[in-house]
């Protein structure tokens, strides 16, 4: 298995003889968990922070991925175009490359679970670990008028999505490792209270791509809910593509050189063409030694147009075959409902909700 950067901050946990537990009653190697949320076009951070590593574990591992939908309705949304939005997503896994033969893809909203899960761990979750998590205080800002308490507790939600299937590695995006560590708390905090139950997880971030930045901010991360003219979409027009880059924001000096921190603009363009190119940074600067941003921007877009060309295919591909798409989130459904029940029963026990 490929491993790039596995989160390992480290504490008392003796992480071995609990994987070797678990072991006993799982019959493939690693559990996966990862999820997206079907708030709007997927980009290409999200296909380098998250979707680019699920496929590194697909046919080794035991991987469940998941629409999560119910994080999506946090923020404001069209409830017209919601499920339109879930059935893009998953066709956005299967254009990806992730085989529904191997891994378990599907709708958090269908499995009920996850929201009982939720409840449950909310009831051990310290208010003041979800006040200090970034994304609440980024997204209650930028949500002033619709400041819900979804978007406090989305972690504890992320907690139970992650806990129920007894999740050892979460592959994410750089933003999410927050979340992931404090799914790892909930767990350490529910065995110490009713006895060993959740295995702890640990996030997965990508060596390279696990924050690309927005391309008209580029000191905040690429997001999907930050208007289109931020993201490059996987599904967006050559013309569109060109558009966006041409106008990325960069700084006001000439050399193309990687320095985050005060050329995070012209950084992102050259991570961005690395990452579709497979050329190492170090070889691009010499490249484009002497050359204009102007050149770079056409250099990534001309890449990033060509990168994305299959996407654009298979998407269409997929679009005009909706009934399968539906049997595969009915088919993962069913397996996540399996992993999911068991789970439930075992915590329910544990808490004395059950005999
Ligand atoms: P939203 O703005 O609605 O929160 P998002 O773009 O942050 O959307 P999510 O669905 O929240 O996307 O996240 C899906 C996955 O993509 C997560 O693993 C997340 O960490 C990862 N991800 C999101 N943005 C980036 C980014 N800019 N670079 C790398 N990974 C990212
Ligand atoms: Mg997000």
């Amino acid at each position: 298995m490929k491993c790039d950067s596995i989160d390992n901050d480290d504490d008392s946990d003796n992480d071995d003889d609990q994987r070797s537990t678990f072991k006993t009653y799982r019959s493939k190697n690693m559990r996966i968990f990862s999820g997206i949320q079907p708030t709007g076009s997927l980009h290409i951070g999200n296909y380098f922070g998250a979707i680019k590593q699920w496929l590194d574990y697909q046919y080794e591992d035991e991987c469940v991925f998941c629409i999560v939908d119910l994080h999506a309705i946090t923020t404001s949304y069209d409830t017209e175009n919601l499920q339109k939005l879930i059935t893009e997503k998953a066709i956005i896994y299967l254009a990806a490359g992730l085989d529904p033969e191997k891994v378990i893809i599907f709708v958090q909203s269908r499995v009920k679970e996850h929201t009982e899960l939720s409840w449950l761990l909310n009831t051990i979750t310290p208010l003041g670990e979800l006040y200090r998590m970034t994304q609440f205080k980024e997204k209650s800002e930028k949500n002033k008028k619709n400041e819900n308490a979804g978007l406090l507790n989305y972690p504890v939600l992320m907690a139970a999505d992650i806990l129920l299937y007894d999740t050892e590695l979460v592959p994410v995006g750089e933003d999410q490792k927050q979340h992931v560590e404090l799914a790892r708390t909930i767990a350490r905090k529910f065995n110490s209270t009713f006895g060993e139950t959740f295995v702890l997880p640990k996030s997965k971030l990508a060596s390279q791509g696990a924050r690309i930045m927005s391309l008209t901010d580029p000191k905040k991360k690429m997001s999907k809910s930050d208007g289109e003219a931020n993201y490059v979409s996987l599904f967006d027009s050559p013309e569109k593509i060109r558009k966006k880059i041409n106008s990325a924001v960069t700084d006001a000096q000439k050399t193309i050189k990687y320095d985050k921190k005060n050329k995070p603009g012209i950084s992102n363009l050259l991570t961005i063409y690395s990452l579709f190119s497979g050329k190492p940074i170090k070889d691009i600067e010499k490249e484009m030694k002497g050359k204009s941003y102007k050149a770079l921007k056409n250099v990534v877009a001309e890449t990033t147009v060509d990168s994305l060309e299959p996407f654009r295919k298979k998407r269409e591909e997929f679009l005009s075959r909706d009934v399968f798409v539906e049997e595969i989130l009915k088919q993962g459904e069913k397996r996540a409902r399996i992993l999911a029940e068991t789970k439930m029963h075992e915590v329910r026990k544990k808490m004395g909700l059950q005999n």
